[in-house]
């Protein structure tokens, strides 16, 4: 058996063990500090340190490693200090996998007319009481720092479609000298993360122990209390991610790629993408962009797609996805099955007794009908939002595990291999 053990230099704590290659896809295990993730995967989508409607135990047993949280909701809301206050994202939501946060960066330009970009950053008011906010690259990291997720992304442009050349470019520099002022402050300021402090359990209540440390885990445990994370390397800390810009254009893509990794970064994403071109370009920039990153580290393809999308991308050679889709459209009762889209609101299913997947194993679909998930679904029952998201994840996930095996099985060493 071959195993290509390629690491990247100590002290950063993430790395990329590749275990097969097909092509220019590749499957391996992703080390962070909460633990590994196998590779291609798949992020849910928690935006608001939760992923709507499926508890931790139900996204732990559905196989989730990693999950994706935004920078922007958890910096208006609970708001930076009472998450780092609580000993990071890991143990406020009492999650011991790795997350993923993304800079803030995409929400904020989403904001449109709520928003003024400067070489200083942005300015922009909260979508949700109108205040008034500015984030720079360095303050991006300082929030990122203090919800302690595994990987941290840089702040960067996401460069408006369509774009001409010039703007393109004038985005993507911005970009770059801001993945520069990401990294310095990070490097500084890395040893912040607020794994090791300590953390406060309970509140001021009478009786009340004020401060215990993590290393009281076990006893915290038995006592009922929220589970804590401990990273499962003390010495490891989190991983900076640069984003590659330039727009639809390929050799701004090239550009990018190459100043970005000329900065220096443990993984790389491509960011800019599925903001409103045709899926044949977004093929194209993927393919073109991916060329020029190195094939040690890994590769995040930022904000896509359908499972087909994600299947294709994932064969491509990327290595890590997150999309809103199969969460948000499992809210809006549409589902992801071997037979193609459902609309479960359809009448058609009212009498349908049949699983909502026959080629399904999920929860879901081993146990209710179409017609009880048309049913909750009409009649707004809040199962229905939490049967649907559980089926679409569970759906997107056996996504990358068949590619996964498909890698693998491709592999010329595939016996020795474990099998997923
Ligand atoms: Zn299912």
């Amino acid at each position: 058996m071959i195993y290509l053990w390629l690491e990247y230099n100590p002290p950063v704590p993430l790395r990329l063990q590749i275990e097969a290659t097909r092509g220019s896809a590749r499957t391996g295990k992703l080390i962070t500090p909460h633990g590994e993730v196998e590779t291609p995967v798949f992020m849910p989508v928690g935006t608001l340190a939760s992923v709507k409607g499926v508890s931790q135990d139900v996204l732990e047993e559905l196989g989730v490693e990693i999950l994706l949280a935004n920078t922007y909701h958890l910096y208006l809301r609970p708001g930076v200090e009472t998450v780092r206050q609580m000993g990071g994202l890991h143990r406020f939501m009492s999650w011991e996998r790795a997350i993923l946060t993304d800079s803030g960066g995409f929400q904020v330009f989403s904001l449109n007319e709520l928003r003024k970009v400067s070489e200083e950053g942005v300015a922009f008011r909260s979508h949700l009481d109108g205040s008034p906010h500015f984030l720079s690259p360095e303050k991006a990291m300082e929030i990122q720092i203090g919800l302690g997720a595994d990987v941290i992304m840089a702040f960067d442009e996401c460069t408006e479609y369509p774009a001409e050349t010039h703007r393109a470019r004038a985005s993507m520099e911005l970009t770059l000298r801001w993945a520069e002022r990401c990294k310095s402050y990070f490097e500084e300021h890395r040893h912040e993360v607020p794994w090791g402090r300590k953390v406060h359990v309970g509140t001021a209540a009478p009786g009340c122990p004020g401060e215990r440390n993590l290393a009281d885990v076990a006893e915290l445990r038995s006592a009922g209390q929220p589970r804590v994370a401990v990273p499962t390397r003390p010495e490891a800390t989190q991983a900076l991610f640069g984003i590659v810009q330039g727009g639809m254009d390929r050799g701004l893509r090239r550009e990018s790629a190459e100043r970005t990794i000329d900065i220096g970064f443990p993984g790389y994403a491509i960011g800019g993408l599925s903001v409103g071109e045709p899926r044949a370009v977004t093929r194209e920039i993927v393919e073109s962009t991916l060329e020029h990153l190195p094939s040690n580290q890994p590769r995040y393809l930022m904000g896509v797609g359908t499972p087909e999308e994600i299947a294709q991308y994932a064969q491509l050679g990327v290595d890590m996805m997150d999309c809103v889709l199969p969460t948000r459209a499992a809210r809006h009762g549409l589902l992801f099955t071997s037979e193609g889209k459902i609309s479960i609101k359809q009448a058609r299913y009212a009498q349908d007794e049949s699983a909502l997947d026959p080629a399904c194993d999920c929860r879901v679909c081993r146990r209710y009908s179409r017609a009880y998930l048309r049913h909750l679904y009409a009649s707004n029952e809040l199962l229905a939002q939490v049967l649907n998201t559980v089926h679409n994840l569970y759906y997107y996930l056996a996504t990358m595990r068949t590619v996964r095996a498909w890698v693998r099985a491709g592999c010329v060493t595939a016996p020795g291999v474990s099998r997923a």
